[in-house]
């Protein structure tokens, strides 16, 4: 079967730490161009734009998006109308309605849109849905605290509106809460701390109806903490590691090797064959509610070191 061939637009953190690795070990793909404004890729037709891109390189099948969440929209819409297929790196947008109009205009021009949770490809995320699946859920306990300064140097882009701040982290939580659990979710209130000279939260505490509480924290200090841990009928289901383990009532359980990439674009690879699309809104939309309904909190200003 002949490879897809697809092009990386915005060369930053994520696409050369795990799009560039996967693409290189995946026998679906071929990367043939990239578009970044300030990056070239040595062997690889580089291009500052996707439409000067587009205009010198023929055949182009795809393109995967790994900007800013800010520039996606315009990018993907351009994409999309020039009849490609597009991947979307988490978060999907900016809003939730520039999400819902690619996924119609995706539909129209008869070509996949994935709006990719790369956190629902780890190891523990499909056995921790099928355990779950017609239990009785009696609280859910999530910790996602990092330390920016290590995780996210430099990416000024986070503090800004449209950056998400701690919820750039914390999304792929609500990423992996949203397929695991029987019920969908739905927040009740929220309290987003912000640094008084961003505008973006650096922490934040939602409580969800019914029993499942979120602790988000961006200046952690120490090795990170991805928890999630689920009472039940049936005993304690605990996550860690952002889903890469599992535990059920403290015992750890042997898992099948699973990177969350790799497994991204297999999935990227079976929609452009079947024709369909993956446009899960969900993990934004508790995103925006919390944005929404959330009291803010001023906190001490954020100084990168
Ligand atoms: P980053 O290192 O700041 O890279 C973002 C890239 O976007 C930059 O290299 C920039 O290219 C490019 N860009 C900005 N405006 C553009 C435009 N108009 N056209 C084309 N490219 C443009 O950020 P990142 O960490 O890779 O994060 C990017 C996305 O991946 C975010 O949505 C983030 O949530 C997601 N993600 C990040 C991680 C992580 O660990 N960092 C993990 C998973 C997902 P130039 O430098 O060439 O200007």
């Amino acid at each position: 079967m002949a490879k897809i061939k697809l092009a990386i637009v915005g060369l930053g953190k994520i696409a050369r730490d795990q799009h560039l690795p996967s693409l290189a070990a995946s026998d679906a793909f071929e990367l043939v161009g990239v578009a970044s404004p300030h990056n070239a890729l040595d062997g690889v037709p580089s291009f500052a734009d996707l439409g000067g891109l587009l205009d010198a390189v023929p055949g182009i099948d795809a393109v995967s998006l790994c900007t800013t969440p800010q520039v996606r929209y315009e990018i993907a819409r351009l994409a999309l109308q020039r009849g490609l297929h597009v991947l979307l790196e988490k978060p999907p947008g900016a809003t939730v309605s520039e999400v819902v109009a690619l996924a119609q205009l995706a539909n129209e021009k008869k070509v996949s849109l994935f709006a990719s949770w790369h956190s629902r490809h780890a190891a523990a995320v499909e056995p921790a849905r099928s355990w779950l699946e017609g239990r009785e859920i009696r609280s859910v306990t999530v910790n996602w605290k990092e330390d920016v300064r290590v995780w996210h140097p430099g990416q000024a882009w986070i503090w800004k509106a449209g950056g998400l701040g701690v919820f750039d982290p914390g999304i792929n939580a609500l990423s992996i809460l949203t397929r695991i659990l029987p019920e969908p979710l739905m927040l009740q209130s929220a309290e987003l701390r912000f640094p008084s000279n961003c505008q973006t939260p650096v922490a934040a505490s939602l409580v969800f109806r019914g029993t499942t509480r979120m602790e988000l924290d961006f200046l952690h200090p120490g090795p990170p903490c991805w928890d999630i841990d689920v009472a039940t009928d049936a005993g304690r289901l605990s996550l860690s590691k952002g889903g890469g383990e599992m535990r059920l009532n403290n015992q750890l359980l042997s898992l099948p090797h699973c990177a969350e990439y790799p497994g991204l674009y297999a999935h990227f690879a079976a929609l452009v064959r079947r024709g369909s699309s993956d446009v899960d809104t969900a993990p934004l939309q508790l995103v925006a509610d919390a944005f929404l309904c959330g009291q803010r909190v001023e906190v001490a200003p954020f100084v990168e070191p």
